[in-house]
């Protein structure tokens, strides 16, 4: 961590002049130069070191640097870098198999790729094979990728400008008992209502047209809106009614996020597929992926699959999410996780609430948790507008500058800040992390009219 402020400007220089930036208008690009990373912590040529409260993109879940993923594709470089898809693959197998053992149900096998869109898109794509039907619903107030297919899934302000994409998708409302749009009073009328509505977004739409309904299993980037008590089996049972398949997207809270390796199993339900990315291998090599059952393989049994990809289970990604794998059963990932949701980060976000005038709402399981911002706590008024930039989105950048002033890195958007560090972070890291987060809740607060 010796500073060197000459790297960083050719970091900077070369960033500003020749990368072309994901969702950004280009001309205000400011990226921080990132020399290094270990477990929870990633730190600049500055001598700035940040612990990591957004795991990157919610894909670290192993932290930065983890020994044993390091070695595992150190290993398989030297001994076979790449190799095509038409091959078979000692780890490309093994991924799968290990992947295969721990997924609900009868879902068995796996189709890899490079991420959490390409996994959506083929999810999709076999979803209107196997019913020969074409039309998809997805909630608003979801992400399930950039990519043509997936980013007409997508249920916030991202879809926009990518609107004409053709795809035949209808939208809905998911439960959100904080800002309910069925304005149910409880947790179960939420999920009796938006159970509800669902069903009459099916019948509107036409049965006969639906090949699946796909949602986030805990929604991720729109809130960490953890559905209610019913909620999850009543879609299971309105799909099985009329034929409709239902698609776990897991990109985001699959792989110990919630404390299981796939939040759907918080439900015992299983889907027909799950789609899954990020925290297979915390992302060191791309890799995401579609688990299927046997209804799926049998439609493509005789019948070819009509879609591939040059780097479907790509050595490295393969041997990465094997060691990741292990190390979650090594380090008893998935308990750590759910006990330090339970014992550490839900007691403390109760109190942020209770002491803050800026926090409306808290909610989360496992390591994976939103702090709702507001002006007002008695008409929720979210403490920016819906989609905010600029000068209105001030009082959340305000609050993301302190938190980094005081060495936390923190996700942020709209007006929530996620609680979502590494799967691996110690106690002491989580309490610090959380310390600076309350003392940053301060700056919030002067801009609420409590
Ligand atoms: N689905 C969910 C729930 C996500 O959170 C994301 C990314 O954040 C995606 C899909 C898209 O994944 P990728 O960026 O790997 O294409």
């Amino acid at each position: 961590m010796t500073p060197d402020p000459a790297a960083a400007e050719q970091v900077r220089a070369d960033d500003r002049d020749h990368v072309f930036h994901s969702w950004s208008a280009q001309a205000h690009v400011d990226s921080l130069p990132v020399a290094g990373g270990s477990g929870s912590y990633f730190w600049d040529y500055d001598g700035n070191r940040y612990l990591d409260f957004a795991s990157q993109l919610v894909n670290l879940n192993l932290g930065h640097g983890h020994p044993k993923l390091v070695a595992a594709i150190q290993e398989q470089a030297a001994r076979l870098a790449t190799i095509a898809p038409a091959m078979g693959s000692d780890v490309r197998g093994e991924a799968a198999r290990l992947i295969a053992e721990r997924s609900p149900g009868d879902l068995d096998r796996v189709f890899f790729t490079n991420g959490g869109a390409e996994a959506n898109e083929h999810a999709i794509r076999m979803a209107r094979l196997q019913t020969g039907r074409p039309v998809v619903l997805s909630a608003y107030r979801s992400y399930h990728g950039a990519s043509g297919g997936a980013i007409a899934l997508t249920g916030d302000p991202r879809r926009w400008e990518n609107e004409s994409t053709g795809q035949a998708v209808a939208h809905f409302f998911g439960p959100y008992p904080y800002r309910s749009a069925f304005h149910a009073d409880s947790p179960e009328q939420e999920s009796e209502r938006a159970l509800q509505h669902l069903r009459d977004v099916v019948q509107l739409q036409g049965p006969q047209t639906i090949a699946a309904i796909i949602q986030e299993s805990v929604v991720g980037t729109n809130g960490i809106l953890v559905p209610p008590p019913g909620y999850v089996q009543g879609v299971r049972e309105l799909c099985d009614e009329y034929g409709i398949l239902l698609i776990a997207d897991e990109v985001m809270a699959g792989f110990g996020r919630c404390g299981e390796w796939f939040a759907i199993d918080h439900w015992g339900v299983t889907p027909d597929l799950i789609t899954f990315a990020k925290g297979i291998n915390s992302g060191y090599v791309p890799l995401g992926g579609v688990i299927m059952g046997p209804r799926t393989t049998e439609r493509f049994a005789e019948r070819s699959y009509p879609g591939g990809l040059t780097y479907s289970g790509h050595p490295l990604a393969c041997a990465a999410a094997v060691a990741s794998i292990h190390a979650f059963e090594d380090e008893n990932i998935l308990e750590r996780t759910r006990k330090l949701g339970e014992t550490v980060v839900e007691p403390r976000l109760q109190e942020l609430k209770d002491k803050h005038a800026s926090v409306g709402d808290v909610r989360g399981l496992g390591m994976f948790w939103a702090i709702e911002l507001v002006k007002n706590k008695e008409t929720r008024e979210p403490l920016v507008p819906f989609n905010a930039s600029g000068a209105a989105a001030a009082p959340m950048g305000a609050f993301a500058a302190a938190c980094k002033q005081s060495g936390l890195w923190p996700f942020v958007n709209m007006n929530r800040t996620h609680v979502v560090p590494p799967l691996t972070i110690s106690e002491d890291e989580l309490s610090t992390g959380l310390d600076i987060i309350d003392a940053a809740l301060d700056v919030a607060d002067e801009h609420t009219e409590g």
